[in-house]
């Protein structure tokens, strides 16, 4: 949900109406009520909500006619502004509308991660939560105890978890595991990652060759690794992975699908009673046994795809991200006029960017900013 009770008072508070769909924050338990006692306007649908909108707060981009029940897009009035998690990779029949319709769209995954973006940083905010999530969701599913248990009746070893990716939401992992007694390990192609894992408790798994030692953009992303590299690192995790209970998979590369990192007969070659918890699988996954949106067992291993791991842990990610969205607005707010005044220079604003005057303007999505 894209606003909670406290967010809404902090919109109003910067001179905004807010109106608020009927029913739109009982997944996230906020109540129509509570909306109204902080300042907010209830109205029954989101054809009422979205008539006359300025500003439109979602989570995910509107649908288009024909994906959904709603045409969503087409609610939305020319000139407003759009902002949430637009997914605009490999869509560019949404960017061409919002361009048509006279939308101002802005993206916010793309938020740069500079120091004065952080309250706005909803990547860093969501991951945080998923990681912790797909912890429990595999404890959940294991049939044994993650911390090791001395009784009376005998011992209890404590499981293993190997958390690949260590960004994050995979450092969120280890740090959840840890908690609850695993003994952990992680892996990461950036180097910056391996004296944050030691710091958490978990031992660094990696090939430490030259290439990893450049592995890392200036924004402190991963870079898509070469072919040479990832054969020798599959073959560092295929000997790690079949000693392990439990994988929690988050390796992503923004705007590509993600790294297949655990292949069939590395899923295979563990135990009877493992389990995989694939944070990826909404870009196709880091194990290629996920099945996106199901929870799978193959030869007794569980393979747990869910899409939107924030989302169920939904009152916290929507109090988050309401969060970030009042961040990301406050700056473009006026304080005079309390109109909308967006500086087109700001490294923010042309960071996330899409669509402006009727043009794709983001230069990463085919678009100039003249
Ligand atoms: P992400 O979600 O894009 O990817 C998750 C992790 O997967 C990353 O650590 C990445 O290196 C790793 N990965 C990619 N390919 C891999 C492979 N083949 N094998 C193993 N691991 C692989 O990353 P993220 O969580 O968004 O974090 C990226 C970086 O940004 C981190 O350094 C993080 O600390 C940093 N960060 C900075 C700020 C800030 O300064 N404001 C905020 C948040 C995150």
């Amino acid at each position: 949900m894209a606003a909670t009770a406290d967010s809404v008072k902090k919109l109003v508070g910067l001179g905004a109406t807010v109106v608020v769909e009927s029913g739109a924050g009982l997944g996230s338990a906020v109540t129509d009520e509570a909306y109204r006692s902080a300042g907010a306007e209830v109205v029954p649908d989101a054809a009422a909500a979205l008539a006359g909108a300025d500003v439109v707060l979602k989570v995910r981009r509107p649908l288009r006619a024909g994906e959904g029940e709603l045409d969503e897009l087409s609610l939305i009035p020319r000139g407003a502004t759009l902002i949430g998690i637009l997914e605009p990779y490999d869509d560019a029949e949404s960017l061409a509308a919002y361009a048509a319709g006279g939308i101002e769209s802005f993206a916010l995954e793309l938020v740069p991660r500079i120091t004065r973006a952080q309250s706005m940083d909803v990547l860093s905010s969501q991951a945080n939560l998923a990681g912790y999530r797909a912890v429990l969701e595999a404890a959940s599913v294991f049939g044994r105890a993650f911390p090791m248990m001395m009784t009376a009746a005998g011992t209890v070893p404590p499981a293993r978890v190997l958390v690949m990716g260590a960004g994050v939401a995979g450092l969120q992992a280890i740090a959840t595991a840890r908690r609850l007694g695993a003994v952990v390990s992680a892996t990461d192609v950036r180097p910056a990652a391996k004296e944050q894992v030691q710091s958490l408790g978990a031992s660094f798994v990696a090939v430490e060759d030259e290439e990893f030692k450049a592995a890392e953009t200036a924004g402190g992303y991963a870079k898509e690794m070469s072919a040479e590299y990832r054969a020798k690192q599959a073959a560092l995790i295929a000997e790690t992975v079949k000693k392990q209970d439990i994988v929690i998979c988050t390796a992503l590369i923004p705007g590509r699908k993600a790294p297949v990192l655990v292949d069939e007969a590395m899923v295979r070659s563990m135990k009877p009673g493992s389990v995989i918890v694939d944070l990826a699988a909404e870009r196709g996954g880091n194990c290629a046994l996920t099945r996106p949106g199901e929870v799978i067992e193959d030869q007794g291993v569980t393979i747990v795809g869910h899409r939107n791991v924030p989302g169920r842990i939904a009152t916290d990610a929507s109090a988050l991200y309401a969060r970030n969205l009042v961040a990301f607005l406050t700056p473009l707010v006026d304080k005079d006029s309390k109109g909308l005044k967006v500086d087109g220079t700001d490294a923010i604003v042309t960071a996330t960017r899409l669509t402006s005057g009727g043009r794709v303007v983001h230069p990463g999505f085919g678009g100039s900013a003249e």
